[in-house]
Formats: structure tokens, C-alpha cells, sequence
């Protein structure tokens, strides 16, 4: 008999009992005689109905107690997941960060670092336990550290760190409350994180853009100087005097030099603006070559200087854009001709390397000291000022240059000997 049908069986009985008790009292109370057994059985059934009934409630309370308990088990089981989830989700977000991220306890000791701050740092494997100070020595750092555990103060500063190359951070001190949800200040502080965002990139680029910036103006105002000198001499009456024609001819050089400084500008700002488009295209280098010689063979013979070409090229072709290589070619040959002795000599050459095909150009100059060559290609960068802008330099030929060739994937580099000459070398990749 299964469990349910022998309880119901046991209720029908008890629940029978019961009646024929209730039946024998009525008989007493119209005046019967009690009857013994029926007494007896009256009180079993009430004692067992009692005993059932007692039964079934407690039952009842008992599933709804473990229904509630395991409701409970469920949600606490599923909210320690999704804390567990979200902790997991956090440090690994902090640890793929750039910024070095370094989590503190409430005595100050450093309890997580992630990867970034260990490269930026250079911090050992084991760092945890140890305090932050042992580690970066930086008295400001100290001071917002030890603020923010005591006070609960969020602080932001600059910190330069005298390495070498020097590295510049932005620091973010943030206590932690102890209060979830609330702001640390004012409450009881359980630790910090301090955030550091390397930005010596953004300042170094900021200070190119300062010294660019300044540099340009340097560039313009001493032409526009000039030209504004000799226009007000002639208005106020040289005009029409010998000297008229000279001061003409000054303001006309300085014109060209102004022009040109603007041509060139107006070059590095489309390389560096990406808008450079490089119409690709198998070009025989020989031939390229051929037309820039003719477009410099008069500034040559100017100074007697004699323009060689390589056999080597001849049979040379690479993949390029032809107006642009043009300029490489044409600014590299015009300093070759520029820097270099009267009557001297200029010669180019081309040679098939596994990254390329590696042009060079060697001229009989005035070389360049081995201390300027690594600042060479830098904007507005000369060896000597005076006789750069006595040339009509704008200091720019070879920061553009640099920038055509590397556009092409290639690279460039310079050799030199003080006073014997200069040779520059470039590479492109090679047409097939
Ligand atoms: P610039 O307009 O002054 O010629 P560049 O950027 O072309 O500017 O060159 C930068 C500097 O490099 C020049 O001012 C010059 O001092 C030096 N230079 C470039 N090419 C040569 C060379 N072939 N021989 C000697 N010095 C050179």
C-alpha cells in the first residue's frame, strides 16, 4: 500500500472513530448510558486524528521550508557566480589596459598590479605586500598615497620619471570606501587605486608641434622682413634711383625662397596627414633618372659639378610612384649639387638587395659631421643655418624625403666624411 492511500486509509478510520464518539455523546446527553468500548475507540480515533492532522501540517511546513531554502540556495548560488563572473570580467579588463593600474590595502601595500604597470615600472614578479614607495620613488606620488588612505582625497597630477628615455605619467589616486557605492571622502578608506597613463608620446608630440610652430614663423617672418625692408626703402624714393634693380632682384629671391617654403609645407602637411595617394607602378629606374638630370643639368654646370650615372641601373626597375620618386630624386641631387666644391662630382647608383633595390647618391662635397647625420632628416634641421638659407634651403627637402620614402615602404640613411663628401642612401621595393 503506497504511503498516501495508507494515510487516507488511517484518516477514515480516525475520522469514523470520531463520529461514533460524537454519535455516543449525543445518545448521553438524551439520556443513554455510556458505552465502555465505544468510549475507548472514540478516544483512539480522536487521539490518531489529532496525530494526523499534526502530521500533515508538519509535512506541509517541512516542503515549504526546504522549497524556500532551496529557492534561496539557487539565487545565492547564481548571485556568488555573477559576482564571481564580474570580478573575474574586471581584472582581466584592468589587466588588458594600457595604463598601469596598481590596486592598494587599507596599510598602504600594494595588493594587484596589472601587466601594464609592471612593463611601464619595470616591477618585479612579486610585488604584492610591498609598498608602492620601494618601488617608484617619486616624493609626489608619496604625499597623494598617503592623502588619500588617511583623508579619502582623490588627486590627479604630472609625474616625470628621470629615466632614460624620460617618461612622463599622468597620475589618478583613487581611495576606495568602505561603504560600497560611496564616495571614499570623509568615510572609513579600505584602499586605493592608483591609475598612471604614460603620455610622453602625447608631450613629445606636443613639444614637436610647439617647436614646429615656431620654427615656421622664424622660416616666414625673415623673408617677409626683408621684402617689407627693401619695398618701403623703394617707395620712400630709391625707386628711381642705380640701386633700384639690386633691391628688386632681393625682394624677388626672397619671394622664391617664401614660395618654396610654403611648396614644401604644403607637401609635409598632405604626407602627414595621410592624404597621400602612391600611384604604384613598375618604373625603370634609369629612365626616371634621365629626366631629373636634365631638370638639374643647368644648377650642375652652374657650378661645374659633373653628373655621373651607374651602369648598374640600367636594367633596374622598381615599384613607385613616379612624381614622387621624382621629388626623392630631385631633392637629394639638388643638396648633391648645393653642398657640394666647385668642379666636384656626383654620382648615382643602384643595387638589387633582398629587401629591395637600394639607391645611392655620392657627391664630393662638404660632408656633414657624424654628430648631425642621426638629426638630418628631422624638419627644419640644418648643419649649417647661413649657408643653407644662403643657398635657398628651406630645411625641409630632406624631412620630405624621408617621408616619400618611407611611404613606399622603404628606408633612408646617410654616410659622411667631413670635407670629403656625402653619400645618401635609400631603399624601394623592387619592380619584378
Ligand atoms: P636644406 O633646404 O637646408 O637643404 P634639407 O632638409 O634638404 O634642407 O637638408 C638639411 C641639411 O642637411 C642641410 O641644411 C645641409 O646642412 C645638410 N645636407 C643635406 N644634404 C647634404 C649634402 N649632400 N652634403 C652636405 N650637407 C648636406
Amino acid at each position: 500500500m503506497s504511503a498516501k492511500i495508507r494515510w487516507k486509509f488511517l484518516l477514515l478510520i480516525a475520522s469514523s472513530l470520531t463520529c461514533f464518539g460524537l454519535l455516543q455523546w449525543g445518545l448521553i446527553s438524551m439520556g443513554q448510558k455510556p458505552f465502555l468500548p465505544m468510549t475507548f475507540l472514540t478516544l483512539l480515533g480522536i487521539i490518531l486524528l489529532t496525530f494526523f492532522i499534526h502530521q500533515r501540517w508538519m509535512q506541509s511546513i517541512e516542503a515549504r521550508f526546504t522549497k524556500t531554502i532551496d529557492t534561496l540556495q539557487a539565487e545565492w548560488n547564481q548571485t556568488l557566480k555573477r559576482v564571481s563572473r564580474e570580478k573575474e570580467d574586471c581584472l582581466r579588463m584592468m589587466q588588458e589596459m594600457s595604463e598601469g593600474i596598481l590596486i592598494l590595502d587599507e596599510r598602504g601595500r600594494i595588493r594587484w598590479v596589472n601587466e601594464a604597470l609592471r612593463t611601464l615600472f619595470a616591477f618585479p614578479e612579486e610585488a604584492t605586500g610591498k609598498s608602492p614607495l620601494e618601488l617608484i620613488r617619486h616624493s609626489e606620488l608619496e604625499e597623494a598615497l598617503k592623502e588619500a588612505l588617511k583623508t579619502g582625497k582623490r588627486s590627479s597630477f604630472e609625474m616625470t620619471l628621470p629615466s632614460s628615455p624620460q617618461k612622463i605619467f599622468e597620475a589618478n589616486i583613487i581611495p576606495m570606501s568602505s561603504s560600497p557605492g560611496m564616495d571614499a571622502e570623509g568615510t572609513e578608506v579600505s584602499g586605493a587605486i592608483a591609475v598612471f597613463h604614460d603620455i610622453s608620446r602625447l608631450k613629445e608630440l606636443e613639444r614637436m608641434r610647439q617647436d614646429f610652430v615656431a620654427n615656421v614663423s622664424h622660416e616666414l617672418r625673415t623673408p617677409l622682413t626683408t621684402i617689407k625692408g627693401y619695398t618701403e626703402t623703394l617707395l620712400d624714393g630709391a625707386l628711381h634711383e642705380e640701386v633700384a634693380f639690386s633691391f628688386i632682384q632681393i625682394i624677388q629671391k626672397h619671394t622664391d625662397r617664401l614660395t618654396k617654403l610654403v611648396e614644401d609645407l604644403l607637401t609635409i602637411s598632405k604626407i602627414e596627414s595621410r592624404e597621400l595617394r602612391l600611384n604604384l607602378e613598375p618604373l625603370n629606374l634609369s629612365e626616371v633618372l634621365r629626366d631629373v638630370l636634365e631638370f638639374i643639368q643647368e644648377a650642375a654646370q652652374k657650378k661645374r659639378v659633373s653628373l655621373q650615372k651607374d651602369v648598374s641601373i640600367e636594367s633596374i626597375w622598381v615599384k613607385a610612384d613616379r612624381f614622387y620618386l621624382e621629388q626623392i630624386l630631385l631633392n637629394l641631387l639638388d643638396n648633391a649639387i648645393k653642398y657640394n666644391r666647385e668642379g666636384g662630382e656626383i654620382k648615382v647608383s643602384a643595387q638589387l638587395k633582398d629587401q629591395g633595390v637600394e639607391v645611392s647618391i655620392q657627391d664630393s662635397g662638404i660632408g656633414i659631421p657624424s654628430e648631425d647625420l642621426p638629426r638630418l632628416f628631422e624638419r627644419f634641421y640644418r648643419v649649417d643655418k647661413g649657408r643653407s638659407k644662403e643657398l635657398g634651403g628651406t630645411g625641409l627637402g630632406l624631412a620630405i624625403v624621408k617621408h616619400l620614402v618611407q611611404a613606399h615602404g622603404g628606408r633612408i640613411w646617410a654616410k659622411s666624411q667631413l670635407g670629403e663628401g656625402s653619400t645618401f642612401f635609400f631603399t624601394l621595393p623592387r619592380s619584378l
